[in-house]
């Protein structure tokens, strides 16, 4: 798979009043606390930018998959997600993902990757009842149940996190 490709040529539309549309697929790496997207998520981009009188009107949207680390066990684990984004920028000023309309190529990453992160989801589990780790051993409790006795609680150095809900 080729890396996405984000630049899109705005020369043609940029003096009269007109949309163009364009799609494209490929990967990204982009790595948000407990998640990312590899070389092996394939993002599917389309996109459709339209020329109104002194302003863009872009419309992104992104299907991807990503891979999520379980909050509690912390296996990975693939996700499929779609989102989308709408909004004008007027040409003549500036914005938050840097597109400069005096170029003749807009760079659509900083909005992609935004995209994508507002829909990682951070407390994510690979399973509702996800059993996650054992707090004083570690071991993984969806293949094997702990039965650590009460004492040892108090004398592991991974006692207080015991007291967080993971
Ligand atoms: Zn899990
Ligand atoms: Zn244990």
């Amino acid at each position: 798979m080729e890396q996405l490709n984000t630049l899109i040529q705005i020369q043609d539309i940029k003096y009269q009043n007109n949309s163009l549309k364009y799609s494209s697929n490929g990967y990204l790496d982009i790595k948000y606390f407990g998640n990312e997207t590899t070389k092996e998520n394939e993002i599917n981009l389309n996109v459709e930018i339209t020329k109104e009188i002194e302003s863009f009107k872009f419309n992104v949207m992104v299907n991807f998959s990503y891979i999520n680390e379980c909050s509690r066990c912390l296996n990975r684990v693939s996700n499929k997600d779609k989102a989308s984004f709408d909004r004008s920028f007027y040409e003549f000023s500036n914005n938050d993902y840097d597109i400069n309309f005096e170029d003749d190529y807009v760079d659509l990453l900083p909005i992609i990757s935004e995209i994508i992160i507002n829909k990682m989801d951070f407390n994510k589990t690979c399973k509702k009842d996800c059993k996650g780790l054992c707090y004083i051993c570690g071991k993984d409790q969806n293949h094997y149940i702990c039965s650590h006795k009460e004492k040892n609680v108090k004398e592991s150095p991974f006692s207080s996190l015991s007291e967080l809900d993971l």
